[in-house]
């Protein structure tokens, strides 16, 4: 049973802490099975992640407090609007599509106006209205506030001042498809591979949106230790390796030195690609100039052939344009086979040392 405290040994802070702590022993108040529109225009694999059940370290309890103040943000810039049109808002509106589910923070009725409410700090000034925030206010619009005829603002709360600065967002249909697609993406890393999406080539370790430094010291994504954790731990040897002997080791060996020479002339391959296309370019121009189709020199002639384009269909923007449906497409699907990639790793001297391999 928990010590119950006396009346001299509270304190507002630790009623804070308390509440938090309460929380978190709690079950979660969001479904993490559920693919969010607010976060379309971040990191699409921790959507992943989260919906395929890998657990994210728990946020601080001043990771708590800033979740919170952005829930206060949102009730004063409610009752800004509410001396307008009191009792004619909405709040915290479902939009459930089928790409994933969003809550619009406020919602004007009697002018149909969309309001996101974010808190920031003066420093971030210049970035905003933020990447992230427009994208997801686009797809608010989308899928619910277009059909009324809406406008739509991020609202920003300063945290410093308290003042509050409105970016107004104008629908971009292009940013919606490409939105929309990358939800689309999400969903068959979800429900079709089971397999948390890659990490995006352009992340760091110890960058933004994977880590980011604040007076506090480097604060990380809730879900890095399954991104970046590996790559900083000790590697021990693991349940799915398999310690050959000979002969098999030899096969093992010819594998490898097989792989570095292959690439060594797959870069070699690259280079004369470089070249070839180069003089295919000039011999183009000679050919466009004189109307012609060949070129001869001595006992060489060189033929060009224009070969028409391939016509395709891009079936996800028809999708995110709303022309078909998925359910419509669904018997037309084919899933191909699994493939096989192989990768190989050389241990370091050192490493191998370690485990005792190496004697000098
Ligand atoms: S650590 Fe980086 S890559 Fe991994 S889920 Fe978080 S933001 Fe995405």
């Amino acid at each position: 049973m928990a010590d119950v405290l006396t009346p001299t040994q509270l304190s507002t802070a630790l009623l804070q802490q308390m509440r938090y702590q309460a929380e978190l022993a709690g079950p979660s108040k969001f479904d993490p099975h559920e693919i969010r529109l607010s976060e379309a225009g971040q990191c699409a694999r921790r959507q992943t992640l989260r919906a395929l059940g890998f657990v994210p370290t728990p946020p601080s309890l001043r990771e708590m407090a800033i979740f919170e103040t952005g829930h206060l943000a949102e009730d004063r810039i409610t009752a800004l609007w509410e001396t307008q049109y009191p009792g004619q808002l909405l709040r915290e509106v479902e939009v459930r599509t089928e790409f994933g589910v969003g809550h619009i923070d406020l919602w004007v009725d009697p002018i149909a106006h969309l309001v996101e409410c974010k808190t920031t700090t003066e420093k971030r000034l210049k970035d905003l209205p933020l990447f992230s925030h427009v994208a997801q206010v686009t797809l608010y619009l989308h899928f619910y506030g277009n059909a009324r005829g809406a406008t739509s603002e991020i609202a920003y709360l300063f945290k410093e001042t308290g003042e509050i600065r409105s970016y107004p967002v104008v629908y971009d249909p292009a940013l919606a498809r490409q939105l929309i697609v990358g939800l689309m993406e999400v969903q068959a890393a979800i429900t079709l591979f089971k397999e948390p999406l890659p990490i995006s080539d352009d992340y760091q370790a110890t960058a933004y949106p994977c880590a980011w430094h604040t007076p506090q010291g480097l604060r990380r994504c809730g879900f890095w230790d399954h991104c970046w954790g590996s790559q900083v731990t000790t590697v021990t040897e693991k349940k799915d390796v398999v310690a050959v002997a000979e002969p098999l080791a030899a096969d093992v060996a010819e594998y490898a030195t097989i792989r570095v020479q292959q690439q060594a002339l797959t870069e070699q391959i690259d280079l004369i690609d470089v070249r070839r296309r180069a003089l295919e370019a000039g011999f183009s121009e000679i050919l466009d100039a004189k109307q012609a189709q060949a070129l001869r020199a001595q006992n060489i002639t060189l033929k060009r052939s224009v070969i028409p384009g391939r016509t395709t269909t891009d079936v996800k923007a028809a999708i995110a344009d709303g022309v078909v449906t998925e359910t419509a497409l669904a018997p037309y699907q084919k899933i191909n086979a699994p493939y096989a990639r192989w990768t190989v790793r050389q241990r370091t001297r050192t490493a191998a040392k370690k485990k005792g391999a190496f004697r000098s």
